[in-house]
């Protein structure tokens, strides 16, 4: 099948690029080109950025509750699309069928949640000194928003700029990874549809030319990025320091297994985050401390666990736990970190390359390392593949020196059924989320976001709206 050709969508109208220059996608679980989208140039860039600019002050003028019937609208829409969403994403960047399904779905409540928070956004009265005088502090959209996304989780990621935008009373270009800008294409069908103003929300594809050119235009007024630590430096670096950025940014995050955990209850956690899409998630589990009492229980029922993972197409078969990684690098890169530890001294005890016979497929086998120390690679550094590190610990506090020891402060993960570990580790990790028995720090209504290396600003909740806004004193005097 030849690839489908893709557009970019600017001011209510799907249109080409101007820029000739294309970005061939392929299909990681079979090598197959399946799209062709374009490497958007400034010129497209500045199109897309005067629309929302010109559509800026009516939108921002908008009544909440009709931003939240717009968003309600879209949400509607994405529920009705997950489908033809969900198989954009398998077929761009491989995660299982199912697996994008729920994420499509956790997009579509996203503009639930957020369209009912719009109606939510209030202000207050300050007391004046003076009689006759009032002070208003009252909340405004910070204005045209430029949001940047990566491609492991190409719909939630672009959704949550996108609906807080929308909901604050923005405007906003979108620009999503080259690796999975199907997806994002779909779900802009549904802005479409939902009858969306001309101009308030625009996408605009290709590779990081257009993402340069949207974070430095001089008409954003705020930029919203999610991706690696190096592209963060760059945009920080390369943006005006007087407009306001977030910076979800990438992780390296640490589980502890005390001796008083439920040991089968830690290893379903530690299979489901260390090796759910393929490891690709900011928030995966990437090393895992263990008590030297449950060590080797742990460790050995890991193993079978993780052998036990269906590795696959998820396309071809929607219901394998595992599908491909997404890139070449990071196939290599998680091949590397093995290398490194095992030459330092692990012991590889499930996987530890790829997977044979699997033609152009980017398959590696889920990998369990056990003897880990804290100089390998993987233990310090984001491997973003499925790859997990095991280290024994005797004494709580030197696992949490070793937790806290890297640059990356996003999410941790703790074990243990004991009460006063529970509160002593959950203040004691240095990350800005940390769930206790379970691996689901990121619901829909509390704020989530990183801290140290991992990046400043917030996503989802209340939170997750207030970085759209911007706070306005009025001061007004009026008399008796
Ligand atoms: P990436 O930084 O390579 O790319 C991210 C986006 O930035 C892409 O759309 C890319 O085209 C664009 N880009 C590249 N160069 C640019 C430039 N100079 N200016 C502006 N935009 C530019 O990241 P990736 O490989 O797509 O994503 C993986 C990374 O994202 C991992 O490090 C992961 O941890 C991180 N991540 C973080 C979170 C979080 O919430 N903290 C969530 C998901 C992913």
């Amino acid at each position: 099948m030849s690839p489908t050709t893709q557009q970019n969508f600017i001011d209510g109208r799907w249109v080409d690029a101007t820029a000739t220059e294309r970005v061939v996608v392929v299909n990681p679980a079979t090598g197959e080109e399946v799209t062709l989208v374009p490497d958007s140039g400034e010129d497209d860039v500045d199109r897309a950025v005067r629309a929302a600019s010109a559509a800026r002050r009516a939108w921002r003028r908008t009544n909440p509750f009709e931003r939240a019937a717009h968003l309600h609208a879209i949400g509607d829409r994405v529920h009705a699309a997950v489908d033809a969403i969900a198989t954009a994403i398998t077929v761009e960047m491989g995660k299982p069928l199912e697996e994008a399904r729920g994420e499509v779905r956790k997009a579509a409540d996203a503009f639930h949640y957020y369209a009912e928070e719009t109606t939510r956004t209030f202000g207050q009265t300050i007391p004046n000194a003076q009689d006759g005088f009032t002070s208003l502090v009252e909340r405004e959209p910070v204005g045209l928003v430029g949001a940047i996304a990566p491609w492991n989780y190409p719909v939630e990621l672009v959704t949550w700029k996108l609906a807080a935008s929308l909901g604050a009373g923005c405007t906003i270009v979108v620009k999503p990874s080259e690796y999975s800008p199907s997806s994002a294409v779909e779900l802009f069908r549904c802005v479409e549809q939902a009858g969306l103003p001309a101009g308030v929300a625009n996408l605009v594809l290709g590779a990081g030319r257009p993402g340069k050119a949207l974070v430095s235009h001089p008409l954003v007024t705020k930029v919203a990025f999610t991706g690696s630590n190096a592209t963060g430096a760059a945009i920080a670096r390369g943006t005006s320091a007087a407009i306001p950025l977030s910076m979800e940014l990438g992780g390296n995050c640490p589980l502890v297994v005390t001796r008083h955990a439920d040991v089968p209850a830690a290893v379903a956690g530690t299979v489901r985050r260390a090796f759910r899409n393929a490891g690709q998630i900011c928030i995966a589990i990437n090393r895992a401390y263990v008590h030297a009492d449950v060590h080797d229980a742990y460790v050995e029922q890991l193993v079978a666990a993780t052998a036990g993972l269906r590795v696959g197409d998820g396309l071809a078969d929607p219901t394998v736990d595992v599908g491909p990684v997404t890139t070449r690098e990071i196939f290599e890169r998680t091949g590397e970190h093995v290398a490194d530890a095992t030459a330092k001294g692990a012991t590889v005890r499930q996987g530890g390359e790829p997977l044979p016979d699997r033609g152009r497929g980017l398959f590696f086998a889920p990998t369990v390392l056990e003897g880990c120390t804290q100089e390998m690679l993987l233990m310090h550094d984001e491997t973003f593949g499925p790859l997990i590190g095991v280290s024994a610990f005797t004494d709580l506090d030197d696992a949490v020196e070793r937790a806290n020891s890297t640059f990356a402060g996003l999410a941790a993960y703790v074990y243990t059924q004991d009460l006063a570990e529970t509160f002593h580790l959950g203040r004691e990790l240095d990350y800005g989320n940390v769930a206790v028995n379970n691996v689901d720090a990121g619901i829909m209504n509390a704020p989530y976001g990183g801290r140290k290396g991992s990046g400043y600003g917030y996503e989802h909740g209340r939170e997750g709206l207030e970085g759209y806004l911007q706070l306005k004193h009025l001061r007004i005097r009026h008399g008796q």
